[in-house]
């Protein structure tokens, strides 16, 4: 890659950046305007990273504060010293919450709306391509597993799947003296970010 071609990736990036905290903080027919908080962004950001969406953005182990721990995730940090001019350029903001147990925990949040208007459209369509469930079209969400581990689910896959195991428990007990077998078969979107997180240091 050229000097100039990597400027004009990296430009890319922080559009693609600014458009993924837009999606996931927009007023909808559902919700009102939210904010997205730094460990779901972290997640997300390395999971674009790992699906070749941010081009020019890496990650590696930084010992940081998640939830209540303290260990090494997988970190971007040019997707971080971004995220600060950003917030200078006042394109983005970011809100600090304390938890209960006295930490600081930040979400983010867009305040430059002509900036995404202005962002390319194909820009705009890779991004909800990489996080919408292809099979539904809606926005993967962010939970968290109680071990802390991220995971991208649909939440009509999960519907789906719900219905499913209801459906083939009803199916198995109807069907138990003739079939014996189980089977259970079910699509569900549903990505694990085991990678995003390294080692668990305790302290
Ligand atoms: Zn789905």
């Amino acid at each position: 890659m050229s000097k100039q071609e990597i400027s004009t990736e990296k430009e890319k990036d922080i559009q693609r950046l600014v458009y993924l905290i837009f999606l996931y903080t927009k007023k909808s027919n559902f919700r009102k305007e939210g904010w997205l908080k730094d460990q779901a962004l972290k997640a997300l950001i390395y999971f674009g990273i790992v699906k070749g969406l941010f081009r020019t953005f890496d990650y590696a182990p930084l010992f940081v504060t998640w939830s209540d721990q303290t260990r090494f995730v997988n970190v971007s940090m040019e997707a971080e010293a971004i995220l600060e001019k950003l917030i200078e350029a006042k394109i983005i903001e970011r809100l600090r919450l304390s938890t209960e147990h006295y930490r600081y925990i930040f979400a983010y949040r867009v305040t430059n709306k002509t900036y995404v208007r202005e962002i390319p459209m194909e820009i705009k369509r890779e991004v909800e391509k990489a996080y919408k469930c292809p099979v539904h079209g809606v926005l993967y969400e962010v939970h968290f597993t109680e071990h802390i581990e991220p995971q991208l689910i649909c939440p009509k896959c999960e519907r789906e799947k719900e219905k499913e195991i209801i459906h083939n428990k009803m199916t198995k007990i109807r069907a138990r003296n003739i079939l014996d077998v189980e089977q259970i078969n079910f699509i569900s979107e549903l990505i694990l970010l085991s990678g995003l997180l390294k080692e668990k240091i305790e302290v």
